[in-house]
C-alpha cells in the first residue's frame, strides 16, 4: 500500500490549527494533550547545551584561523545590530503614527510585583559573562557565559599542535554530529508536542475577544510592525545581500518558524534551525554553528521591536509625549534589552522594565502588557529566528558561499 507522506512542516501547521480548536472547544480536557507539549519541549532543552558546546567549537576549529574567525564574528555582530536597529525604527513609526496608547483606558491592575529591575553596569555585565566555574554557568543556564566559553575552547584548539587539534576537533565534529541525529528523533515529535503547546496555550488565554477588544490597537501595531519587517525588511536583505530566494529559504525553514511560534522560545527552536539552514538552505556548518547560536542569543529583532512599541504605548497610555532624547533613548534600551533577554517565552517582556526605568515610567504598567504578551511572543519570536536564519545566509553569502536557495540557482548547486 502506498503511504501518504505529508511534509513536516504541513503536519506541524495541522497541529497548529488542530490545537486552537482543542484549547477552545475542549478545554477542560486540555491535561489530556498538554504533557505531549511538555515532553517534546523537555526534549528540545534537553540537548540545547550540548548542541551550543558542540556547535560553537566545531565550528570555530573548522573555520580555523585568528583572522578568520574575527572577521567572521565582526560581520556576524554589524548584521546583529543593524536588523535590530531596523526592526525598532519600524516600531517606532508604526507607534507614533497609529497611537495605540492615546486615550486607552489603562485600569492598572495587574501584579506586578516580582519584576525587580536588576540594574548592573554595562561593565559589569562583561565581567559576568566569564563564568567562575563552567558547570555552574551550565546548570544555570548562563547561555553567554557558554558561548563565551565554547569561544575560547574552540579557539584554542586552533592553536595547539597538530596532533591534539585534529583529535579534537575530529572529537567535536563527531559530537555535534551525534547531537544533530538526536535531534532528527526528537523532530519527529513536533506536530504532536506542538499540538498540545498550542491547546494549552488557547485553553489559558482567558477571553480572546475581550482582551483583543481593550488592547486591539497595541497588538495590532506590534503584529504589523513585525509583519513589515518579516516580510519586507528581512526578504529585501536575503535578496540583494544574501542573493536567496526568500520564497525558497521560507519554505527552508518553514519547520523552525512554526516551532518558533508555538513554543516562543528561540532557544528551544536552535537545534530545529541549525538542521534547517544547514540541510535545507545548504550553508555550511562552519557558518551555522558560529552564527545561529550567537544569533538565538543575541539577535532579537522581534523582540527590539515590541520592546520599542511597549514602552511607547505605555508612554502614550499615561498622556506622555516622549520627547526626541526620550525616543533615542528607547531605540538604545530596546536594542541594549534585546540583546540582554534571553531566549526562552517572555524574557522581552520581563526586559521592558529596563526601558520603563530608564524613561521614568512606573513599571506597574506592565500589568498591562502582561495580557496579551503570550500571543505577542509568538510573533516575535518567530521573527527573531527568521532574522537569525537570515543573519547566517549573509554571512555565508559574503564568505563566498553558494546555496541551494539561490536567486542565480541555474550555475548554484541544486
Ligand atoms: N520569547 C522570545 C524568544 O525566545 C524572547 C522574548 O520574550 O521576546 O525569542
Amino acid at each position: 500500500m502506498k503511504k501518504i507522506r505529508i511534509k513536516l512542516h504541513w503536519q506541524i501547521f495541522i497541529a497548529l490549527v488542530l490545537g486552537v480548536f482543542f484549547g477552545l472547544y475542549l478545554k477542560e480536557h486540555v491535561n489530556w494533550v498538554e504533557w505531549i507539549g511538555e515532553v517534546f519541549l523537555r526534549g528540545l532543552k534537553m540537548i540545547i547545551i550540548p548542541i551550543i558546546l558542540t556547535s560553537i567549537i566545531s565550528a570555530i576549529t573548522n573555520i580555523g584561523s585568528a583572522g578568520n574567525i574575527g572577521r567572521l564574528g565582526l560581520k556576524t555582530i554589524i548584521y546583529y545590530i543593524t536588523t535590530s536597529i531596523l526592526a525598532i525604527l519600524t516600531g517606532l513609526i508604526l507607534v507614533n503614527l497609529i497611537k495605540p496608547g492615546a486615550g486607552a483606558d489603562l485600569g492598572l491592575t495587574g501584579d506586578v510585583e516580582g519584576f525587580v529591575l536588576v540594574e548592573k553596569s554595562l561593565g559589569q555585565t562583561f565581567i559576568e559573562m566569564i563564568p567562575v566555574n563552567i558547570f555552574k554557568a551550565i546548570v544555570e543556564g548562563k547561555m553567554l557565559s557558554i558561548i563565551l566559553f565554547a569561544f575560547l575552547f574552540g579557539f584554542v584548539i586552533t592553536q595547539i599542535n597538530n596532533k591534539h587539534k585534529e583529535m579534537l576537533t575530529d572529537f567535536f565534529n563527531a559530537s555535534f554530529e551525534a547531537m544533530m541525529k538526536l535531534t532528527m528523533i526528537i523532530i519527529k515529535l513536533a506536530p504532536l508536542g506542538i499540538f498540545g503547546i498550542i491547546a494549552g496555550v488557547v485553553a489559558q488565554t482567558e477571553n480572546l475577544a475581550v482582551l483583543a477588544l481593550r488592547m486591539g490597537e497595541y497588538m495590532i501595531t506590534v503584529i504589523v510592525g513585525l509583519s513589515i519587517h518579516c516580510l519586507i525588511t528581512l526578504p529585501l536583505i536575503q535578496l540583494f545581500l544574501a542573493k536567496v530566494n526568500p520564497l525558497k529559504h521560507f519554505q527552508a525553514v518553514s519547520t523552525p518558524l512554526l516551532t518558533a511560534f508555538s513554543t516562543s522560545s528561540t532557544m528551544a527552536t536552535l537545534p530545529l534551525t541549525l538542521d534547517a539552514v544547514e540541510h535545507n538552505d545548504g550553508v555550511s556548518r562552519k557558518i551555522t554553528g558560529f552564527t545561529l547560536p550567537l544569533g538565538a542569543t543575541v539577535n532579537m529583532d522581534g523582540t527590539a521591536l515590541y520592546e520599542c512599541v511597549a514602552a511607547v504605548f505605555i508612554a502614550q497610555a499615561y498622556g506622555l509625549d516622549l520627547s526626541l532624547t526620550q525616543q533615542a533613548l528607547v531605540v538604545i534600551t530596546a536594542l541594549l534589552a534585546s540583546i540582554g533577554a534571553a531566549g526562552v517565552p517572555m524574557a522581552g517582556m520581563v526586559m521592558i522594565t529596563i526601558i520603563l526605568s530608564a524613561i521614568g515610567l512606573p513599571l506597574e504598567a506592565i500589568g498591562l502588557i502582561i495580557s496579551v504578551d503570550r500571543i505577542l511572543d509568538m510573533f516575535r519570536t518567530a521573527t527573531n529566528v527568521w532574522s537569525d536564519t537570515t543573519g547566517a545566509l549573509v554571512v555565508a553569502r559574503t564568505e563566498g558561499e553558494v546555496f541551494r536557495v539561490s536567486v542565480r540557482g541555474k550555475n548554484e548547486e541544486k
